[in-house]
């Protein structure tokens, strides 16, 4: 806690507005010291010859019976003293009375003030640092519901900031991110479930996703030893949206891409997988399979028909010469 940040103060609960207000009013009896020509003028000396800037003068009231300010604000601050406890009962009833024209009163005043806040809060914060931590330490173990409500305010405002930080903290501690989030998904197996099956969701609610989605997979499971941690996109030499191109070109009056996302349109291997022989995408076989002119799209329940007859009719001669 070095820095001061405005964030670490308006949470803490040691710095209430009450206490900026006491500030301002202290500050106030300095300016009201501060020649106004329009509540001022320069009289005659009062009797305890509080001197105005070397004028030979006192500051005086233009009403308030034309008394010395600088008595009135000797006195005000004696009184205050003397009339402690008093004043507090005082204001404190006030501030009962009146919670919601102070509440507005003071919002004003924050308003015009800001800047002054901020020097207010970094001077207080600078001179109380221990304090602060102390309080603030023991508040957040006293109340951990507020805090935790708090801090979910604080995030849900914040989301962007905090994405984007913690996002730039990530790359530049690559090792250590990885071990907190194996280390996170290892703790919380549950959380991390619902997480995956909400990406997975949000990924296939595109056409782009569903798309690699279904080819990812199928080049997978084409291949014997898998993909090797390669896009099946750079085995395939085309991208999605050259599929979604292809596709497209070839659908009839039924299809749509609609249709596509509720899984009523395969794509289809105009030659079957099963026919062609490879064992690893860099067979040439892998890439006459699953070259665009071998896929289109194909109605799901013509699929179905589609893979009866090859397996009842064409299978075998197919397969004559071909390992499988
Ligand atoms: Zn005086």
């Amino acid at each position: 806690m070095n820095n001061i940040n405005s964030n670490q103060v308006s949470r803490g609960v040691e710095v209430s507005s009450k206490f900026f207000c006491s500030m301002a009013y202290n500050k106030n009896l300095e300016e009201q010291m501060e020649f106004n020509k329009d509540k001022h003028y320069l009289g005659t000396l009062c009797k305890y010859n509080h001197e105005y800037k070397d004028t030979g003068m006192s500051l005086r009231y233009k009403s308030n019976g034309h008394n010395c300010v600088e008595c009135l604000v000797i006195y005000g601050k004696k009184r205050r003293i003397e009339n402690k406890d008093n004043m507090k009962e005082y204001l404190h009833d006030y501030y009962k009375k009146n919670k919601e024209h102070h509440k507005i009163q003071c919002k004003l005043w924050s308003k015009k003030n800001k800047k002054k806040i901020i020097e207010m809060r970094q001077t207080y914060y600078k001179k109380n640092k221990e304090k602060i931590y102390k309080l603030s330490t023991q508040w957040k173990k006293d109340n951990p519901e507020k805090l935790k409500e708090m801090n979910k305010r604080y995030s849900l405002k914040h989301k962007e900031e905090i994405n984007k930080r913690s996002k730039d903290w990530g790359l530049k501690n690559k090792e250590r991110m990885c071990f907190l989030t194996k280390r996170w998904k290892e703790n919380n197996p549950e959380k991390h479930k619902i997480i995956q099956k909400k990406a997975y969701t949000k990924i296939r609610s595109t056409l782009k996703g569903k798309i690699n989605h279904r080819m990812s997979a199928s080049v997978r499971q084409s291949l014997i030893k898998g993909k090797n941690g390669y896009r099946w996109e750079s085995l395939v030499g085309y991208t999605a949206k050259d599929l979604e191109k292809h596709l497209e070109s070839l659908f009839t009056k039924e299809m749509s891409w609609k249709l596509f996302m509720d899984g009523g349109i395969h794509i289809d291997h105009k030659i079957p997988i099963s026919v062609f022989n490879f064992n690893s995408y860099n067979d040439i076989d892998f890439k006459r399979c699953w070259a665009l002119s071998n896929l289109q799209p194909l109605l799901a329940k013509d699929n179905l028909i589609k893979h009866d007859k090859i397996y009842k009719d064409f299978q075998p001669s197919l397969c004559i010469g071909v390992k499988l």
